[in-house]
């Protein structure tokens, strides 16, 4: 052995899109903020979490799946793939699930990408695509988004010899913002046969916009489309680990191969499946999001904060310093997320919580920015008036 390889730094080795990945920075839990500033009870609104909590109907299956857990998981998923194949009309060899929809993306750029192919997303689009992108050399192509939106004509202009994938969310994290059927049907007329659109609709179930294209419902023409969707939020189910997508054979086939082993779990698989036709707890969470978001909005123009209108479940909030402000938040108990990693070093992202988590945080909004007056206190009063008599 050469002395040279026995001085060797190993990591110099590593290749350099590896070593330069910024690795995924998650909300921080309620608890490690309650032991680091001394607080009794702390609001999380970081994660765009269901403040109701789980599907009633998920958990009570899960817990009668507790006994079968000496056995390895169904491997295929054939039950939740068969039911989704069933409610989306597509057969079962068309959807793929995940450890989250997480890693449904990851692996999409396992395999669709590698060092000098390009993946084109937007600016300020959720930060995972860039993880899928480069962890495989590929480059990232970033379109300038227009109103915090994505900007799907200059998204098909970017397109070259060289891309293999678009990436697009809708609704985006963190700016809540959609693309709508007119600028999506431009947009899929220009895409050529062999580049994959991969389209995240994580918080699909939130939006309520007559002209959101369902894009899950609508692949028949377009076979090169893998849609995404996640039981993380509007089920409630984020701490399970469990995300689902449709695409076409050939490339499911392809992720088949490259995934791991039973990579969704046993309790996943069953507490998803019973999630699906927990239609009581998915109106229920929509409500309470709808309301919330009602009440978030009107908060920030009683403050004259500038906010962009979301159809997620959760908000993007300008707010100026944000780094100063999220501290400034976490001391008063409420977690929020900075967003400066997106682009976006004025605002912070808030999730809708329960009336009184939403309360929590529109009081702490207002002792920061000094303005914690009658103003506030009423829309409180208001608000909880207009749920008793609802
Ligand atoms: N896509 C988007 C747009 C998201 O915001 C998230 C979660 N933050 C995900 C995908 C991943 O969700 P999960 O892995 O929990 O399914």
């Amino acid at each position: 052995m050469s002395t040279d390889r026995e001085q060797g730094d190993p990591a110099a080795r590593i290749a350099s899109y590896l070593r330069e990945l910024m690795p995924y920075v998650p909300g921080k839990p309620a608890w490690e903020i309650e032991r680091e500033y001394g607080l009794d009870r702390v609001v999380k609104l970081a994660s765009n979490e269901n403040p109701l909590g789980p599907s009633p109907r998920a958990v009570a299956a899960m817990r009668e799946a507790l006994a079968e857990l000496h056995r390895y998981p169904d491997g295929d998923g054939t039950a939740l793939r068969e039911d989704l194949a069933k409610r989306f009309d597509v057969v079962s060899k068309r959807i793929l699930l995940g450890n989250g929809s997480n890693e449904i993306l990851t692996l999409l750029g396992r395999v669709l990408l590698k060092p000098g192919d390009e993946a084109v997303m937007s600016e300020g689009a959720f930060i995972v695509y860039l993880l899928a992108t480069q962890a495989n050399g590929a480059t990232r192509v970033a379109v300038a988004p227009i109103d915090y939106g994505h900007d799907l004509d200059a998204m098909a202009e970017a397109i070259t010899p060289r891309t293999r994938v678009v990436f697009l969310a809708n609704p985006n994290n963190p700016t809540g913002t959609v693309f709508r059927r007119a600028a999506w049907e431009r947009f899929l007329a220009r895409v050529p046969d062999d580049v994959v659109v991969v389209c995240d609709n994580a918080y699909a179930e939130y939006v309520m916009d007559p002209d959101y294209p369902d894009t899950l419902r609508d692949l028949g023409a377009h076979p090169q489309i893998v849609a995404l969707r996640t039981f993380s939020k509007i089920y409630g189910l984020a701490g399970l680990r469990i995300g689902y997508g449709v695409g076409p054979q050939w490339l499911v086939d392809l992720v088949d191969r490259v995934r791991d082993p039973f990579n969704v779990n046993h309790l996943a698989q069953v507490g998803a499946l019973a999630a699906l036709d927990d239609e009581e707890h998915v109106r229920a969470s929509r409500e309470v999001n709808r309301q919330g978001m009602r009440f978030l909005e009107r908060v920030c123009r009683a403050l004259g904060v500038a906010f962009v209108p979301s159809h997620g479940n959760f908000l993007l909030v300008e707010i100026g310093d944000a780094s100063n402000a999220f501290y400034a938040l976490l001391r008063a108990g409420v977690i929020v997320r900075p967003v400066a990693g997106y682009g976006f070093p004025d605002h912070v992202r808030v999730t809708v919580g329960t009336p009184e988590e939403n309360t929590a945080f529109a009081q702490a909004l207002a002792a920061l920015l000094g303005r914690s007056g009658p103003g506030i206190a009423s829309l409180v009063q208001e608000t909880a008036r207009s749920r008793i008599s609802s």
